[in-house]
């Protein structure tokens, strides 16, 4: 079924009930929306001349456009190839060329990148907002194109914290069961409940928009298209009912906020795309109460292979609570989790190794790159790059992604566990922890830290609660830690400053530096 269909069952059964909001105020309900898609779709393919299968970008920061769009993409029977507003115009022109997508959408802001960055392929761009987004809304509109469940509706290039991205092709039946685990599993919506899209739209925020839609929830955009914590909180007095995807560095701004709203109006904050570290959550809830729920997935298995749901993270009286904090939850009961080690062998649990999933979230491969495809879907599994352990019941611990483990001396150390460990001391605002080579040890580790503290204190917190091989040999303070858009640490780069960094220190120094 075609993802598009979900919007004209939700508009038929409740088309006065309000779909988008911008702000504070709801300014399209479920039959204005459906009229407006069916409109663009007509546009799509018949002053474009697209056919089933074409791709069209969205190259926008957040705007309630954006869901117009992309239900028009898919209600023409269209691929969507939303790409990250932040892109460098060069990066952009990578994902627009290698999308070959013949249109794009853009927001007001954007045209004039795009315009610069055009490869030869894209023959038209439509600003939001603009003359040319209002001839499409004139268009006459088409019947829905039928899609199959294995047709393409969302190229969703990875995020990219390495290498060039890579475009993993989601299905129309990829992203329903990743709708329908998220309404069962992540958080229960009903009509009139609100999704605020502070996170950027082209990744996980704009895929929920999809269970939203299902369940004629309102999607809502900010005033300033993203993420600030003034407009947030007042967005929470002003909407009851209200829930958010974020990433853990937006959760940490939130709780570090001088401001006031009634937690009670907010319904969910599911975070996920990065560890949030324990001392994190902890803070967390005691301000904003029970409403937290974690998710792990990747673009390859979209917002779903593991659910920390928010029965458990409110658990406090559980003896395993803070423990269990510390873990990603267990699969979602669509996904087959296994670990295995480089030798093959399956570790059903208490054994860290490679984390591999089978479901019907699973992408179909990377578009146009058979090799990368290959490599990620082997037997049947896709091989996520991440290592993890599996508990007794079923619980994930992200260790780390496979390339940032260190090891040292031969032992492996996982920098989450030093991380969290550090994070403990009260002066530490945010730590990443890396591996330096070495030519004693191969590499030792390293721990860059933003905040204030005493070596020495940092020390003793490490020897109190992990092995003695595990502490860092080298503290670096430093004022902001490298993160790419989506709020992910960039460890790639942390690693090549740190060479930059002891290059330049000869003789090395031993003491706590700043940058
Ligand atoms: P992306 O495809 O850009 O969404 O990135 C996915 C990667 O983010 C995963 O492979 C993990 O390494 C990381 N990630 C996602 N969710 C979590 C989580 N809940 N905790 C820690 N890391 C996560």
């Amino acid at each position: 079924m075609n993802l598009a269909q979900h919007l004209h069952n939700t508009a038929r059964n409740y088309p006065y009930r309000a779909a988008i909001g911008f702000g504070a105020v709801n300014v399209l309900d479920y039959g204005a929306l459906a009229e407006r898609v069916a409109r663009i779709a007509g546009a799509l393919r018949e002053q474009f001349g697209l056919a089933e299968g074409d791709r069209v970008a969205i190259v926008a920061s957040n705007t309630p456009d954006y869901v117009t769009a992309l239900y028009a993409i898919w209600h023409a029977g269209l691929v969507g190839v939303p790409a990250n507003a932040k892109l460098h115009g060069a990066e952009l022109n990578f994902i627009l060329e290698n999308s070959g997508a013949r249109v794009c959408f853009a927001s007001t802001d954007l045209a004039s990148v795009i315009e610069a960055h055009a490869p030869p392929s894209l023959e038209h761009i439509a600003v939001f907002g603009g003359r040319s987004f209002d001839n499409l809304l004139a268009a006459e509109p088409v019947a829905l194109v039928e899609r199959a469940p294995d047709d393409l509706a969302w190229l969703f290039y990875t995020s990219g914290t390495t290498g060039r991205p890579k475009g993993a092709m989601l299905t129309h039946r990829n992203l329903t069961v990743m709708a329908l685990a998220y309404i069962e599993e992540v958080d229960r919506t009903a009509p009139g409940d609100a999704l605020l899209h502070a996170a950027p739209m082209s990744h996980g925020s704009g895929l929920y928009m999809i269970p939203y839609v299902m369940r004629a929830g309102i999607n809502v955009v900010p005033e300033s298209g993203g993420f600030h914590a003034d407009e947030i909180f007042h967005l929470i007095e002003a909407r009851p009912r209200l829930s958010m995807f974020a990433a853990p560095t937006m959760i940490n701004r939130l709780v570090d906020y001088d401001g006031d709203c009634d937690p009670a109006h907010l319904r969910t904050i599911v975070w996920g795309g990065a560890p949030m570290y324990v001392e994190d959550t902890l803070r967390a809830l005691d301000r904003f109460g029970p409403r937290f729920a974690q998710i792990y997935g990747q673009g390859e298995s979209p917002m779903t292979i593991t659910v920390l749901p928010k029965s458990d993270i409110a658990d406090r009286r559980h003896p395993r609570w803070h423990e269990r904090l510390q873990s990603a939850g267990r699969a979602f009961s669509c996904i087959e989790l296994v670990i295995k080690n480089e030798r093959g062998l399956a570790f059903p649990q208490g054994e860290p190794g490679e984390i591999m999933c089978r479901g019907e979230t699973v992408m179909a491969g990377y578009w146009q790159n058979e090799e990368a495809s290959a490599a990620a879907l082997r037997d049947g599994f896709l091989h996520t790059g991440d290592i993890g352990v599996l508990d007794k019941e079923g619980y994930l611990f992200l260790m780390d992604r496979s390339k940032d483990l260190i090891i040292s001396g031969g032992a492996n150390i996982y920098p989450r566990e030093v991380e969290e460990v550090l994070l403990r001391h009260p002066g530490v605002r945010e730590v990443s922890v890396i591996g330096r080579p070495d030519r004693e040890w191969g590499e030792i580790v390293v721990a860059y830290v933003v905040g204030e503290a005493d070596r020495a204190d940092l020390d003793a917190l490490c020897l109190n609660a992990i092995a003695r091989f595990k502490r860092p040999r080298d503290y670096v303070f430093i004022d902001a830690l490298p993160k790419n858009n989506y709020g992910k640490v960039l460890k790639t780069d942390l690693r090549s400053r740190d060479a930059a960094r002891n290059a330049a220190l000869a003789p090395r120094t031993a003491g706590p530096a700043r940058e």
